[in-house]
Formats: C-alpha cells, sequence, structure tokens
C-alpha cells in the first residue's frame, strides 16, 4: 500500500487543525508582522523537489498567519461567509477523489451530486422542476451564463444563431440594468458582446431596489437583468412586477441573487419574492450564505434547453445521451466537483437548518444596526437583509475608525460609499456569528470611535 496519501493527509490535517483551533483568537485582520512574512514564500524555484512535510509546514507557518480569519466569526467584509464543518469535510474526501464533472462518463458520483443538489435548490428556491441548473466558480460566471442563455433565446427566437453566428449583424438586444447593478453583472454583460455602457440603468429608491414605474419599454428583444440582495443595502428589486411586464412582451428577466435569494426560505421576507418564478434565469452563490468553501456559484434557467443550447459543446469521445451533462451547462469543461459540498451543507442542515442561519445573520444585522446607533452612527440603510451600511464623522474620520477597529483584531468590514455618502459596510453572512460576536464588535467600533472622535 502507498502510505505517501496517508503520510501528508494526516499532516496536513493537523496543521488544519492547529488553524482552526487558533481562529477564534486570531487577529481578524493579519498583523503587519504576518503580512510581512508573506515574502518568506519568495524563493527561487527548487532545482529539485523538497518534501511535502516540508513544504506544507512552510505553508501553515507563513501562509496561516497571514489570512484573513473569514472562517472566523467576527469577519464581516464583502459578502463572504464562512465555511461549514461538514462542507469543509466533504470537500478533503471530493479532492481525494480528484473529479472533473464533466459528464457521467468521467466523474459519476459528481455529477450524481451536483444533480441532486442541483435539484434540492430549485425546490428551495420554489422555480419549477424542470429548471435547468449548473455549477460555476462563483456568482460572476452564474451571471454570465444565465446572461450567455438570454441572449441565445431572445436571438433565436429573432431568428438568430448567436453560437453560430457570433453577434455582429444580430438584431440589437435592449439591456436594462438598475443604476445599483452589480459590477459583476457588468463585466458579464462586457464579456457577452453587449457592453457596459450600452445599457439603460433604471433609477432606484432610498434602499437601492429598482424604481417599477422607471422601467423603459419592454419588448421580445429585451433583457432586464434586476437583483435580489443589494451589496451595500441588501435592497431586492420588484422582481415579480418586472417578470409579470416582461411576459407579456416575452422580454428575459436575469436575476442576480448571489446572496439575497437567500432571504425567500425566510417567511417573513415573502413579499419580496412574489413571482419571482416568473423570471427566467438566476445567479447565485453557495460560498456566500450557504457557507461552503470557495468556490461555487450556480446558475438556475427556467429553460433548461436554452442553457444547454448556449453552452454545449460536443466532441466524438463523449457520448451524445440526450442528458444535460454539466459540461453542457455552464462555461467550464474541466473542473471540480462543486456539487459536493453543496449537497453535504443542504444534507447536514436541512431546509430548517438553513432558513435558521439566514433568519440568525439577519437578526445579528438589526442588533448591529441597533447597537451603532446607540453609539452614535447614522445607519444609512433599511436594514432588511443581512447588510449594514453606516456612517459617522467625515470621510478621513471614518476611514480612521476603521483602520483602528482593523488594528485591534476583533472584526474586519469594508467601507463603502452609499448615495454619496462614505460609509462602512458591514455583512453578516457566517453560520459562526452569534450575539456575542456581535457585542464584541461593537465594542470595538466604540472603543475605536472614542479614539478617533473623542
Ligand atoms: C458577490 C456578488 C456577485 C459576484 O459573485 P462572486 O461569487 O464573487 O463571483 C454578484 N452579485 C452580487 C449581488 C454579489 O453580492
Amino acid at each position: 500500500m502507498d502510505t505517501t496519501y496517508e503520510r501528508d493527509l494526516q499532516h496536513a490535517a493537523r496543521l488544519a487543525q492547529d488553524y482552526l483551533a487558533h481562529v477564534p483568537d486570531m487577529p481578524v485582520f493579519p498583523s503587519a508582522e504576518a503580512l510581512a512574512g508573506l515574502s518568506d514564500f519568495d524563493e527561487p524555484m527548487p532545482t529539485h523537489g523538497i518534501s511535502a512535510e516540508n513544504t506544507l509546514d512552510l505553508l501553515h507557518r507563513v501562509g496561516s498567519p497571514a489570512t484573513a480569519v473569514t472562517t472566523g466569526s467576527r469577519y464581516f467584509g464583502f459578502v463572504v461567509g464562512g465555511a461549514l464543518p461538514a462542507t469543509v469535510a466533504a470537500n478533503w474526501i471530493a479532492t481525494a477523489w480528484d473529479q472533473s464533472p464533466s459528464s457521467e462518463m468521467n466523474s459519476p458520483t459528481g455529477v450524481k451530486l451536483e444533480s441532486v443538489a442541483g435539484s434540492w435548490l430549485v425546490d428551495l428556491f420554489g422555480l419549477p422542476e424542470a429548471t435547468g441548473v449548473g455549477m460555476t466558480t462563483g456568482a460572476t460566471m452564474a451571471n454570465f451564463t444565465g446572461l450567455a442563455a438570454a441572449r441565445t433565446a431572445l436571438l433565436s427566437r429573432a431568428g438568430w444563431n448567436v453560437e453560430e453566428q457570433g453577434l455582429y449583424g444580430a438584431p440589437e438586444i435592449k439591456v436594462v440594468v438598475s443604476e445599483e447593478v452589480h459590477v459583476t453583472v457588468e463585466k458579464a454583460l462586457s464579456m457577452l458582446g453587449f457592453g457596459k455602457h450600452r445599457v439603460v440603468r433604471v433609477p432606484t429608491d432610498a434602499n437601492g431596489a429598482m424604481i417599477f414605474d422607471e422601467l423603459p419599454e419592454l419588448d421580445a428583444l429585451t433583457l432586464v437583468c434586476t437583483q435580489a440582495g443589494n451589496v451595500n443595502t441588501g435592497a431586492i428589486d420588484p422582481i415579480g412586477e418586472i417578470a409579470r411586464e416582461a411576459e407579456k412582451v416575452g422580454a428575459w428577466v436575469h436575476v442576480d441573487g448571489a446572496f439575497g435569494i437567500w432571504a425567500k426560505l425566510l417567511e417573513s421576507h415573502q413579499h419580496y419574492f412574489t413571482g419571482i418564478e416568473l423570471a427566467h434565469s438566476f445567479a447565485t452563490d453557495a460560498h456566500k450564505w450557504l457557507n461552503t468553501p470557495y468556490d461555487c456559484g450556480i446558475v438556475l434557467c427556467r429553460d433548461a434547453s436554452v442553457l444547454h443550447q448556449a453552452m454545449a459543446t460536443t466532441a466524438p469521445y463523449f457520448r451524445a445521451d440526450g442528458q444535460n451533462a454539466p459540461k453542457d451547462m455552464v462555461p467550464e469543461f474541466s473542473r471540480r466537483a462543486r456539487g459536493v459540498e453543496v449537497w453535504a451543507a443542504l444534507r447536514t442542515l436541512g431546509r430548517s437548518g438553513v432558513a435558521e442561519m439566514i433568519e440568525r445573520c439577519c437578526a445579528h444585522a438589526r442588533r448591529f444596526a441597533e447597537g451603532l446607533r446607540t453609539i452614535g452612527f447614522e445607519v444609512l440603510n433599511d436594514v432588511m437583509l443581512n447588510q449594514v451600511v453606516a456612517t459617522i464623522g467625515s470621510a478621513e474620520e471614518l476611514a480612521a475608525i476603521r483602520a483602528h477597529v482593523e488594528a485591534s483584531g476583533e472584526c474586519w468590514f469594508g467601507p463603502t460609499v452609499w448615495k454619496g455618502r462614505h460609509a462602512i459596510r458591514i455583512s453578516v453572512s457566517s453560520w459562526r456569528t452569534t450575539e456575542a460576536d456581535v457585542d464584541r464588535s461593537l465594542k470595538a467600533i466604540e472603543a475605536a470611535k472614542r479614539a478617533v472622535l473623542g
């Protein structure tokens, strides 16, 4: 028996466990010393190989202290999320398998788990059973894939085969976005040949949701990009209303629901999502609010055949068995078996466990907002999800407060500008965060405020 795997994996497990054991006490953002230590990686590529043990030790000694502790309970930057223990463990097994689930020919298990996880997600989000699902690197590529399906559908109905003929000379598609469109949707639009700026921008309300009455006229060559979960405020566009309007003329509605769509599981949030199943394509992430390890995005397309048409590849060495093989539903051909962790998360949490995790994060965000107001901050958003945008003092003072909190190592959150005002942005997306974490973070923010503003 080859004992190399056993030796290296046990060593890695020890080091990873050592890391995880230290997570609660680590500074949430690495110290200057730890960051300077990264230069230890700057060695010339060795002529002769160095042992795995030595390599893993270096990884842990230098790499671990310089991580942003996103897997801990007090990282509130961007919308990152932690990683549930069961998903990290499942990921280790999947890595040992080393599967690329292009089709059942190279990974029966990978394809099966992706298909099971996909159908559970369709059910969870209340979408029609026949909805097509694909797993991508993240919501950026899920947006790209959903928008590619939109391009295929709209143009093929106009008698144009974009896969074969490209975009030169094609009927023109009118792209409608919110003025709060996420930068990655713009990137996807640019990669698809639509152009970031060749779009109609719809004004938004005070919380950043599209104003329905400001929608331009839609037609059968219109693509509307909506959003469930504004990256600053959490705001959700009136997607159902827009989709009903689109239905009348045959326009396509895409939903960027990177994190916000998970709130659909909450009874309290149903009204935001009424009619959302009428939208045509959806993008979301598992690595954010579902708390699977990086990376995993998910594209869902009500008409699976359109997604297939946009993404399909044929080669003589693949069986053409009429199945929606993963390689025919997303841009990537070879890739890791992402469905494993999604399946593990959904199976270990169950429907109620996922909903509880989402609700808990929203409750913590409300607690943050309340606490911030108490210590003199102005909360700028309607805290209807897991996002809090707040401000105090001048832009310079706010930056100093943020730097002070970062240096304390107690918690971490980023800066933003909301409706022209400099602010801090807090996202509660980790399964691990508790009320005590929120209170401890508020204390650190208050201390920083006192140090800067007196
Ligand atoms: C994070 C995010 C994205 C991009 O997702 P990635 O997983 O980082 O590629 C797109 N839209 C919204 C609203 C997001 O929050």
